[in-house]
């Protein structure tokens, strides 16, 4: 499960087949708090826009009378603490998350702001609640503690100009961020209330993704008018981070229904068994002529004599070159165990689903008292969902 942040802020999407690049940390900054801190390119993009746009046009605005140099050196100070306030934000999340006994994968900073990134489920509708509310009480701290110091302390006009700013933006970005509309904070905290009531997430996040969708509509819309008719570029940025949220808010939904209609089944009954196993000492060369060539799978098991050591795909074997191929072994390349999606066939299939399609390879080896079980892809997943559809009576709407 991820928290994306869009709109220079919040919301979140779990597992977004597709997006997952844009979340993806193409520089790591470090640890903070034990979390890890990244940024992704796209990041650069809207660092530079805020920097531009306020050092040309909103402090010249706001505090006349200073040198450009004076602007240019707010502005750069503005943004670089605007973006550490985002991932105070998103620290905010993870430190509550972690304390509901989620794991963390770390926070990364994008094109719309931060995100979160959470593995697994939330554990109850009480707390999704808290881990949603813990980002915007920061916000809400940083907000009014900037602005009341910028209209108590007496400062020069340059400083006062930064804080002021950081303030208001803090306290426009945290009520943009409570609307009611997943994958914002505010729709997970809908989403919480409503699974609370309930008792049924999937229902619970249907309507809030319902929402989500229709917020996000309503800003293309808006964002479309302000362009053509008032010709402002701002109305652009509005229609991107709309599509964002109904692009965001449909995965999540999808997601939460496909969850649901695994959820009476377990690894065990999707997994194929018994696959086909590359052994970590063979070369490249043998392989490719023996195991892939005889079944062709995207990916293997990696056997080292009975133990399960890893997998390797083929990709991973094509990105040797091929005159190399006898002098390469299986387990030189192939992903070692650590790292690897594990499950057991007793494991939830809705659970496993969602872990897999936040994983790049998109397989699990399924392991039976550290024995091989089986092999686990999405396709597995997809084509348990087909036979079921048929020979099942259709599942009522609604
Ligand atoms: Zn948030």
């Amino acid at each position: 499960m991820r928290t994306a942040e869009p709109a220079v802020r919040d919301g979140a999407a779990r597992g977004r087949p597709g997006s997952g690049g844009m979340f993806h940390a193409s520089v790591r900054l470090g640890r903070v708090a034990g979390v890890e801190i990244g940024v992704n390119w796209t990041w650069l993009v809207v660092f530079a826009l805020i920097a531009w746009s306020l050092g040309a046009a909103v402090f010249p605005d706001a505090n006349p009378g200073l040198g450009s140099g004076a602007y240019a050196a707010m502005a750069v100070v503005a943004a670089v603490l605007f973006f550490a306030s985002l991932l105070l934000h998103e620290l905010g999340h993870a430190v509550v998350a972690r304390r509901e006994g989620m794991e963390i994968e770390g926070i990364v900073l994008w094109l719309f702001g931060g995100v979160a990134q959470f593995k697994g489920l939330f554990p109850s509708a009480g707390a999704e609640l808290r881990i949603a509310l813990a980002g915007p009480a920061v916000s809400l701290a940083i907000g009014v503690g900037l602005i009341a110091f910028a209209v108590v302390v007496p400062l020069p006009g340059a400083v006062d100009g930064v804080i002021a700013w950081l303030g208001t933006i803090n306290v426009v970005l945290l009520v943009f961020n409570m609307l009611p509309a997943l994958p914002l904070d505010g729709g997970r905290v809908l989403r919480a209330l409503l699974w609370r009531a309930s008792g049924d997430f999937t229902r619970a996040t249907r309507t809030a993704g319902a929402l989500g969708r229709a917020f996000g509509q309503a800003m293309v819309a808006g964002g479309v008018l302000v362009l053509l008719l008032a010709g402002a570029p701002g109305g652009l940025w509005l229609a991107l981070i709309g599509w964002f949220l109904i692009v965001a808010a449909t995965a999540e939904t999808r997601l939460a229904t496909v969850a649901a209609a695994l959820r009476p089944l377990r690894v065990g009954d999707a997994m194929a068994r018994a696959p086909v196993a590359a052994q970590s000492r063979e070369t490249l060369a043998q392989f490719a002529a023996g195991e892939f060539a005889r079944s062709r799978h995207a990916a293997y098991p990696v056997l080292e004599g009975d133990r399960v050591a890893g997998i390797v795909s083929f990709r991973d074997v094509t990105a040797v070159p091929s005159d190399r191929w006898t002098a390469t072994t299986v387990g030189e390349v192939a992903r070692p165990l650590e790292g690897l999606h594990v499950l057991a066939p007793d494991d939830d299939l809705g659970e496993a689903a969602i872990e897999l399609s936040q994983d790049d390879l998109g397989r699990a080896l399924v392991l039976r008292d550290g024995a091989l079980a089986g092999l686990l892809s999405m396709t597995d997943i997809a084509r348990l969902i087909e036979l079921r559809s048929r020979s099942l009576p259709p599942a009522t709407a609604g």
